[in-house]
This record gives C-alpha cells, sequence and structure tokens, in this order.
C-alpha cells in the first residue's frame, strides 16, 4: 500500500498480526505524484500542489529533542542492527517536522485520523498521523500509528461479530509517504462500559470508535489513560459521564478499587463449567489463595456422572450439578424468571452459603403405605433441573417432589407445568435456592473456567468440518459455553482447550472465542501452556483464553519454572502464544522434573491389583514426591487420620495382553518391536521376520497383535511402549490401553496406575476420584494439569490486586516451595 516504504513488520515498532498491513508480493498503489513544500511556505495551498505541508517547520531543536531518531544520519535511512547482526530496524531520516499538510485539497494536522490507501480492491487503512516530517531526500512522509478493523485482527474470520463502527487501537507505527493519505475520518476514544444512548450521541459526529487495544500475538484489552497517543491532549473523547473530551478512565484505575473490595470480600466466587473432576478449578482456587484471594468453586457442571462424583467427594463446598452444559443455560434462565416471579432479585442472599443436602432430610415416613394407592401431597420441592429427567422426550423445567408420608426412595421428577396448584411449595422451594445459591443468576458468578470440549477438531476425528467447524454440532459446547457467560456476565473467565482449537480450520474456532469475549467487551489475552513448564514430566500443551470485564485487570499467564521443551507442534505463527517465549530475560529454570521424580516411591503393585486404597511403602524420596503428599485440600474439613494412598491401581489388562506386556523387556524405549519375529526393515517400518515362527500366546492368539504391525503404518514405537525413570511423557490421556500408546511402568509389568498418571498431571494425592477404574482414568487424562491451573490462579489473584502488565508474571518461588508456602497460608485462614 504505501508507496516507498516496504512495510516488514519486524522493523515496526511493534509487530501484530502479519497477514494485515503487509506489503509482501502485492503491488503498490499508484501513488500521486510529491512534491516538497519549500522551508518557509505560504500556508495557502496553490492548485497544482496537491500534497505538501504547509506553515512553517517545527523549529530544529524542538524536532529534534521530540523525534531524536530522525536526526542521526545524514543518509536516508539509518539502519540498526542487532548484535548478532541481524536487521533490526531501518530508520528514515529526516530533514524538518511539519504540523499541517494538504493533500488533495484538504488540510491535515498533525495527530488527525486517516484514511491510507490500501492494495486494489482492498478497504482503505485507518491511521492517526503522529508525525509529518520532509526526509533528507526531500520526499513527503508520515508517521502512522494504525488503528485495526476487526477484519485486520487474528479474528478477521469472526469480523462479523465485531460491529462495524468499532476499531482498534494498536501501537504498531510505520512510515508512509504523504501522498498515501485519502481522506479524514473521525475517530472518537469511548470509555469502557459506556451506555448506548451516550455511545449513539457521541458517535454521530463521529465515523468511528475504540475502546480496546488489539497487541500481537492475541490480545485486547482496554485502554489506559498514559497510553493513548493524543500528545497533544486534543483526542475526542467521552467520559464515563458522557461528556465530550472529559478524562478517560483506565480499566487499570477502576480495577485498583476493586482489588480493595475484592479482599475484603468473604470470598470470590468461581463456577466450573465442563468441570470433570476438577483438575482446572481446583488448582485455581490453590493458585489464588496462594496470593491471597480467596477464590471458592460454587457451582461446578458436568454431564459425566462420575466425574462429578469425584468434584463433589474433594468439594464438600461445591453446588455440583451432573447435566449438560445447554441444559444448564435454559435452567438458569428459568430461575432467574422464578426469582423475578417470587420478587427475590435484590434480596439478601443468605449469607452462610454452606449447602445442606436436602435429599437427606429425614421426615416422619410410612414405609408400609402403599405407594400406588390413593392421593399424593406434595410435602416439599428438594431439587431442580431442566431437561427429561423421565425420559418422556419433554425437555422442559422439573422439580423433584417429596411426597408426604413417603422417604426419598419415591421422590420423582415433575414437570413444572403439572405443579401449577403447588405454587407454595414452588415459592419455597425457589426463596431457599435463592438464598443460598443453589443457582447463580446474572451477575453472582466472579470468574467462569472451563474447556467446552470440541470434539469436532479432535485429530482422531476423521469427518471434520473444515469449512465451517462452528457448524459442527461437535463443536457446539463453545458456542454454549460463551452463551452461558453471556448471561452470567462474570468479571473473569478462562477458557482452556486443545491447541487444534487456533491450528484446524484456520483456527476459528479459537477466533470465535476471541471474538465472542470482544463483542461482549471482555479484554481477552490468549496464551498457549506446556503442562512441563511448570514442574510435571508432562509435555502436554493447551491453548488458554483470559477474559476480564472492562473493569477490571486482564490477567496474565504465569512464566515457566522448569525446563521443558513442548514437543507438540505448534505452528510457526503460533510460536508467539507460547507462555514466555518472547521472554527478553530468560530467568533461571528449575530442571525438568522426570518420571521417577513423580512416581518413584509409589508401592510396586500388580496388573490384577485391585485396591483402590492402601498404604504407602516409604518416606517420600524427592521434593516433588514430598510436597505432592503433603498439600492439604484448600477446603473442607481436613482430616488428622493417617493418610491414604488412594487410586493406586492399573487398569487390569486382559491375559493376552498381560502375557505381551510381561515379555517387553525393562528398558526404557522397548516396545512391541523387540518381541520375537518383528523386524525393522526399511524407513524404519516394521516386518515380520521370515526366519521366525510367529510365536502364540497360551490363548492361541499371536504375542505380536496385527494392530501393532499396522499401526501408524508400521511407523509407530508405541504399542507396549515402556517408559524410563527419565522420561518426560508426552501427554496423559484418558485411554490406559498399551495397543497404541507407550505407558507402561519402567520396571513393572502394567501400565501406570491412576495415581501415577494423577502425579503426571500434578494432582495432590489427597485428591481421591471415583466411578469405574476406567471412568477415573479418563477424568485425569481429560484435566487441566493441575500445576498449569496452580500458575494461572496466582496470576488472576495478582490481576485482582491490581497488577496489570503486558508480560507474563514470574512465579514467587520454585513449584514445590510455593505449595509449602500455601500449606502454611492455609493453616493461618484456617485458624
Ligand atoms: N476442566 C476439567 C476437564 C474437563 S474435560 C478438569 O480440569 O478436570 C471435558 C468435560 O466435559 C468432560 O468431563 C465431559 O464429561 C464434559 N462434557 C462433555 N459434554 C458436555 C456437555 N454437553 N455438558 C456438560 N459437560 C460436558
Amino acid at each position: 500500500m504505501a508507496k516507498g516504504v516496504k512495510r516488514d513488520l519486524k522493523h515496526s515498532e511493534e509487530a501484530v498480526d502479519p497477514s494485515i498491513h503487509s506489503s509482501d508480493a502485492k503491488p503498490s498503489p499508484p501513488s500521486k505524484k510529491c512534491k516538497t513544500s519549500p522551508a518557509v511556505s505560504a500556508t495557502a495551498a496553490s492548485d497544482d500542489d496537491d500534497v505538501r505541508f504547509i506553515g512553517k517547520p517545527v523549529p530544529a531543536d524542538q524536532a529534534r529533542e521530540k523525534w531524536p531518531h530522525r536526526y542521526e544520519s545524514k543518509k536516508r535511512v539509518k539502519v540498526i542492527v542487532s548484535s548478532d547482526g541481524e536487521l533490526e530496524k531501518e530508520i528514515v531520516q529526516a530533514k524538518c517536522h511539519y504540523t499541517k499538510a494538504v493533500v488533495d485539497g484538504v488540510s491535515f494536522d498533525l495527530y488527525d485520523d486517516a484514511y491510507v490507501k490500501a492494495e486494489e480492491g482492498h478497504p482503505d487503512f485507518i491511521a492517526r498521523i503522529v508525525e509529518m516530517f520532509e526526509t533528507v531526500d526531500k520526499e513527503l512522509y508520515f508517521s502512522a500509528q494504525w488503528f485495526f478493523r476487526a477484519e485486520d485482527t487474528v479474528i478477521k474470520s469472526q469480523a462479523h461479530l465485531i460491529e462495524k463502527r468499532r476499531v482498534f487501537y494498536s501501537e504498531m507505527k510505520d512510515d508512509n509517504p504523504l501522498d498515501s493519505i485519502v481522506s479524514k475520518v473521525k475517530i472518537i476514544q469511548l470509555p469502557p462500559n459506556v451506555d448506548l444512548v451516550e455511545k449513539e450521541k457521541a458517535l454521530s459526529s463521529y465515523d468511528l470508535y475504540y475502546d480496546m487495544q488489539y497487541s500481537k500475538p492475541v490480545t485486547f484489552t482496554t485502554l489506559h489513560k498514559e497510553n493513548i497517543i493524543t500528545e497533544s491532549g486534543e483526542s475526542s473523547v467521552i467520559s464515563d459521564d458522557g461528556s465530550s473530551n472529559g478524562v478517560v478512565e483506565s480499566g487499570n484505575k477502576n480495577a485498583k478499587s476493586t482489588k480493595s473490595n475484592e479482599k475484603g470480600k468473604s470470598e470470590m466466587t468461581l463456577l466450573d463449567l465442563y468441570s470433570g473432576c476438577g483438575g482446572m478449578s481446583t488448582g485455581l482456587c490453590y493458585g489464588a489463595n496462594m496470593s491471597g484471594v480467596k477464590l471458592v468453586t460454587k457451582w461446578a457442571v458436568d454431564i459425566d456422572p462420575h466425574a462429578c462424583e469425584s468434584l463433589k467427594q474433594n468439594h464438600a463446598e461445591t453446588q455440583v450439578r451432573n447435566e449438560a452444559a445447554e441444559d444448564f443455560l435454559f435452567l438458569l434462565k428459568e430461575w432467574e424468571k422464578l426469582c423475578k416471579e417470587f420478587d427475590l432479585l435484590g434480596s439478601k442472599h443468605d449469607e452462610d452459603t454452606s449447602v445442606k443436602s436436602e435429599e437427606s432430610d429425614s421426615e416422619e415416613v410410612d414405609e408400609k403405605r402403599d405407594p400406588y394407592e390413593g392421593e399424593f401431597e406434595v410435602q416439599k420441592l428438594i431439587a431442580v433441573c431442566y431437561g427429561d429427567p423421565c425420559k418422556t422426550n419433554n425437555q422442559k423445567l422439573h422439580f423433584k417432589v417429596r411426597w408426604k408420608g413417603f422417604g426419598p426412595s419415591y421422590d420423582t421428577w415433575e414437570p413444572f407445568d403439572g405443579l401449577s396448584n403447588c405454587m407454595d411449595s414452588i415459592r419455597e422451594f425457589v426463596t431457599r435456592g435463592y438464598q443460598s445459591r443453589i443457582l447463580p443468576l446474572p451477575g453472582d458468578v466472579d470468574f467462569i473456567c472451563g474447556g467446552p470440549p470440541c470434539q469436532g477438531i479432535s485429530g482422531h476425528n476423521r469427518f471434520r468440518n473444515y469449512t465451517d467447524p462452528l457448524k459442527d454440532p461437535k463443536n457446539h459446547q463453545l458456542v454454549v459455553y460463551m452463551d452461558i457467560i453471556d448471561f452470567l456476565r462474570p468479571k473473569f473467565v478462562l477458557m482452556e482447550n486443545v491447541c487444534d482449537i487456533v491450528k484446524f480450520a484456520d483456527g476459528i474456532l479459537g477466533y470465535h472465542a476471541v471474538g465472542r469475549l470482544v463483542s461482549m467487551n471482555y479484554q481477552t489475552r490468549l496464551g498457549i501452556m506446556a503442562a512441563g513448564s511448570f514442574g510435571v514430566p508432562q509435555c502436554r500443551l493447551r491453548v488458554f483464553l483470559w477474559g476480564a470485564n472492562t473493569m477490571m485487570n486482564l490477567p496474565q499467564f504465569p512464566l515457566p519454572t522448569h525446563e521443558v521443551v513442548g514437543r507438540g507442534v505448534v505452528p510457526v505463527e503460533f510460536k508467539d502464544c507460547i507462555v514466555g517465549s518472547d521472554n527478553d530475560k530468560p530467568h533461571k529454570l528449575e530442571k525438568s522434573i522426570l518420571l521417577g521424580d513423580a512416581i518413584s516411591d509409589l508401592p510396586e503393585v500388580t496388573n490384577n491389583n485391585g485396591k483402590d486404597e492402601m498404604e504407602y511403602a516409604g518416606a517420600p524420596r524427592t521434593s516433588f514426591q514430598k510436597y505432592i503428599r503433603s498439600r492439604k485440600p484448600v477446603l473442607g474439613k481436613g482430616s488428622s487420620k493417617k493418610m491414604m494412598l488412594y487410586d493406586h491401581r492399573p487398569l487390569e489388562l486382559n491375559e493376552d495382553d498381560y502375557a505381551r506386556v510381561c515379555h517387553i523387556p525393562k528398558i526404557k524405549g522397548a516396545n512391541f518391536r523387540d518381541l520375537p519375529g518383528v523386524r525393522v526393515g526399511k524407513n524404519n517400518i516394521v516386518e515380520w521376520d521370515p526366519s521366525v515362527e510367529r510365536v502364540l500366546l497360551p490363548s492361541g492368539k499371536p504375542l505380536v497383535p496385527n494392530y501393532a504391525m499396522t499401526f501408524v503404518r508400521g511407523t509407530s514405537k508405541k504399542p507396549f511402549g515402556r517408559l524410563g525413570m527419565d522420561d518426560i511423557v508426552t501427554t496423559v490421556v484418558g485411554r490406559a490401553e498399551p495397543h497404541n500408546q507407550a505407558l507402561l511402568h519402567p520396571n513393572q509389568d502394567r501400565v501406570l496406575t491412576i495415581r501415577e498418571n494423577a502425579r503426571l498431571q500434578g494432582f495432590p494425592d489427597h485428591y481421591k476420584l471415583c466411578g469405574p477404574v476406567k471412568a477415573r482414568y479418563m477424568q485425569i487424562g481429560n484435566a487441566v494439569s493441575f500445576s498449569v491451573s496452580t500458575g494461572l490462579g496466582y496470576t488472576l489473584a495478582k490481576a485482582i490486586e491490581g497488577v496489570c502488565t503486558s508480560k507474563p508474571l514470574k512465579l514467587p518461588v520454585k513449584f514445590p516451595d510455593c505449595l509449602g508456602q500455601l500449606s502454611s497460608l492455609k493453616q493461618d485462614i484456617e485458624e
């Protein structure tokens, strides 16, 4: 677009999305002829001088003081090279600066906003003119500070979510010939949370507005006053009170006042959606508590009953709802209607939020009474849900009824519309439920976290919809998740997902999430974190997306504490999203934690060990083992009983698989290739060794199964793979069959136990799981690594305390030690 200046983002003051503003191979637009104005010109424009500066140049001493980098060389361009010989920057050198120009008969002042010519067929770019100067070669230039339309940012595919008149401020600047200016545009800065009437009023005399800043790689934040470009103070701004040219309240300033509120408040409420067994929310609470913010998981929702059972088992303080998130959203809306109907909104919540289990209430019951005889009278309602609990193909609001004279085993779910003559019972239930906040209402939730499953992008799914993944019902939960946020409007949001969310189909799903948050006026920041960088022996890479409303500080990501190379394939364009990758002052990292560091203290167990609970065999051997055993529950009653070891049992392999495992040598990296009859041919592909007769197991089945030979076209070393004590595992997955993954214990003939996997995920040993063995493996494999969620909880607390920075935060001390600190902090809270 800009004639004469090859725009190379590396040289811009701040590089943003490379797909925009790049002049790449595209032709530059035709440029009008630039003419140099005389050093001292008359202010009147002559007819044929269609592009020129007018007025006197800025006095030389002032110009040199304000833009010293423009006056350092006599050559046209000053080249700055880094110590390793890389070209860092090219700075066009000035002869003098101006404050006024005329382009095509229209005059522009410094700090005016303008449309700037883009390539043919593309909409003009939008810039603020932050310098006007004549180069040493007498060319007329201006420095543009760019505004971004949604289309120009990473969320371009989701630009339809963003209002057309909204643009985003950026700190990216570069130099362009003056004749690339096309016309004037009037842009106003709006403060966060301006009301609609004020906004429309302000916009009546402006073309566009901005209220957030866009920065690389994927960050949208509210503007802080000190960052705003108008050095002249002449920017058009309306203040929170609606008056023009007032002072903009920065998000930061507002957030500071919230800090004391948050800290003084008894607790901050968390809703964990798609909670699984609670890896994400539990870690977040740990981390936040570490910094003194009392974050409590008040509600959790998951469709899986076993995961719910696990969460309940570890979190007495949480209302755990075993239902689909979409039904939960319907329920929230119905619940709000009921609360309004009974005039409850605005009345006081019961501050004692401990929830009594209604279902276990004992009443005088006549167990001998025939339940199928006579009239039934509602004694009381004990639960509510939206859905079809009786499987009658009827999705609606239901209440669980305790019948008069009957015990809990006779409770039934009844549709709301069938209870019209029980209004008193409904009122009583809703009133009690409102007081104890069994369900959140809009504004009740401070923080929503969750990882909406997007199975439509899973690499294992052969039928992925590449063109419109949002239409794939398997990805619908992303929309549901955002709809719940939209309804409840929490202060903070944290979404977790697989990296495919920003890779698959040009990252549409990930950018949809970002676009939805920005359209709801949330600040957002995206980062990719490797579990191993936070002190567990696992590479697992996951995407995290923070959101904060405009009154809050947008939380940062924690910097890695441990060495570990993320082994997942991250496309180059996301390299910058890896948290800590651009850390200019790398701090000293702890050595990686290895498998043995995490599990070497655990007692030996056999393939068919069926025990869910056992004693530890000895003292911890490493600091990891020490802290993972010593961590106490954040909330709930700490027990003084001897601590037992839970879930240290492996998936029991069938006889054939067990026999196969027993044949795998006890050497790191051994696998089915080490079994008789298999040899490795060309290109590292396995083949049968014709000189060896196929070995059969006592059952008659082959020792080496065909699926191992054909897995990944014979190239894989994973089937029946054995781990080494000095390994860092790739990703703990939800399945424990050794057929296509390396998860055999280094020196025992079995797969890793549930507890061993839990340790690889950083779960504290006291975290006990529920459900069948396979379901427990799944809960652990699904979870957000505890070490990562703890770090994120810590940075959340820092944001609440007023920390507002564009750089990831250093965690206070190395992982094990900070947890030691946590135990003592926890004791303080308990005392
Ligand atoms: N964040 C969790 C793990 C979540 S895994 C942790 O850190 O432990 C995703 C979860 O989504 C699974 O537990 C699955 O049961 C649940 N899930 C899938 N579809 C759902 C739906 N429609 N509604 C609610 N939960 C759902």
